[in-house]
């Protein structure tokens, strides 16, 4: 068995730990590119989302290089994901590439039935094996978290935004050659003292932005056209409402480990706005959304794929949830046919707005400490 994955920004660490860990022979498709996604939209259903896509473009890359099965998330629910599986088989049958699917979702609702099929996956390996390369693949992801989120402090205050990308790179690599928990504690660790050590903005104080949607556009730069970097370069402290561990915790381990950053709380924040399921993230952007109000970030921006439904719904609430919370919310879609250049001036013009509203609540904040009121 030679097994693939499709990308999804930086999950390639963590699942290519799960293959090492096991001795499984694996194919790593070449990251996600504008060929990518050309060859994927040449063969996908012109409405697919851009994720279909770019899954398709990744499996025809990996079958080029000998992969003969694929490991994959599945979904449950009123959106695309649930059929991702039986879609990508018959595209790819159609052009002659047989790749066997294992999709990765609890079944039955038990941890039990998600274990079982990395048991097969892993051919017989001992359940002590499998237990302990989940474990040290999930240790990966909660390491990547938290790099992820130095990168985000690090991005809007250092003086030279090149030396942040260049730490960051050391860091993914570094992370995926981790042999153990030990190692992986001292990538982060290093990443964050190589932080501290570059020349900041003396008593610079970033806007604070959260980004909420769909789970794919908000973890995978390419998709995005790499929006947390160009937030960071403008000055911008981000954060997100999924983090990868996040979401394995919650759709995978169901609750059973600690996440980075847990998001089992957003459903519940969203009732007041919506209070029910519509599919893949669409409840926890609202109240990814609610939470960032909470916590008095300066704004918000919903991420989504052009013709992604259950986001569509999001983003038809999201104006209630800005202006029920006062706080200032963009949506940006993105598809094949979205540029960098459109998505720079819309942050700029965004960031802005924020920028200017927080300085006008400074004033007002300042006379009223001054003449009373
Ligand atoms: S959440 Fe949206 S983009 Fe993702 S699979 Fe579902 S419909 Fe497609």
């Amino acid at each position: 068995m030679k097994i693939t994955f499709p990308h999804m920004g930086n999950v390639w660490i963590p699942v290519k730990a799960l293959f090492d860990y096991l001795d499984i022979e694996f194919v790593l498709p070449p990251q996600n590119s504008k060929r990518t996604l050309s060859l994927g939209t040449q063969h996908s259903p012109e409405g697919a989302c851009l994720p279909f896509k770019l899954n398709i473009g990744n499996l025809i890359d990996a079958a080029a290089q000998g992969a003969d099965t694929v490991l994959m998330t599945g979904g449950v629910g009123p959106c695309r994901f649930g059929y991702y599986g039986e879609l990508e088989r018959d595209i790819l049958t159609d052009l002659g590439i047989n790749l066997k699917l294992i999709t990765l979702e609890p079944p039955d609702g038990s941890l039990v039935g998600l274990a079982r099929r990395i048991k097969m996956a892993a051919e017989g390996k001992p359940w002590r094996k499998i237990i302990g390369a989940i474990k040290f693949a999930y240790g990966k992801a909660l390491a990547m978290d938290r790099i992820e989120d130095i990168i985000h402090w690090a991005r809007p205050r250092a003086l030279n935004p090149r030396l942040v990308e260049e730490i960051y790179g050391r860091a993914q690599t570094d992370l995926d050659k981790a042999r153990d928990a030990r190692e992986i504690d001292r990538v982060v660790r290093d990443t964050r003292a190589q932080v501290r050590g570059l020349a900041h903005k003396e008593g610079f104080e970033p806007l604070r932005v959260g980004i909420v949607g769909e789970i794919y556009t908000l973890l995978d730069p390419f998709s995005c056209h790499d929006i947390e970097r160009h937030l960071g370069n403008l000055g911008v402290q981000l954060d997100r409402s999924i983090y990868i561990s996040g979401w394995i915790n919650q759709h995978i381990f169901q609750g059973l480990y600690k996440a980075y950053k847990e998001i089992s709380h957003h459903r519940e924040l969203a009732k007041p706005f919506l209070g029910h399921t519509v599919g893949g993230h669409g409840q926890e952007t609202i109240g990814g959304a609610v939470d960032f109000a909470r916590r008095g970030f300066d704004g918000v921006i919903h991420l989504l794929p052009l013709t992604c439904m259950p986001e569509i719904v999001a983003a038809s609430i999201l104006p209630q949830v800005s202006k029920s919370l006062q706080i200032p919310v963009m949506t940006l879609y993105v598809d094949e046919q979205s540029g960098e250049t459109g998505l720079l001036t819309r942050l700029e013009a965004f960031i802005d707005l924020i920028d200017r509203e927080k300085s006008m609540d400074r004033r007002v904040r300042n006379e009223q400490l001054v003449l009373g009121g």
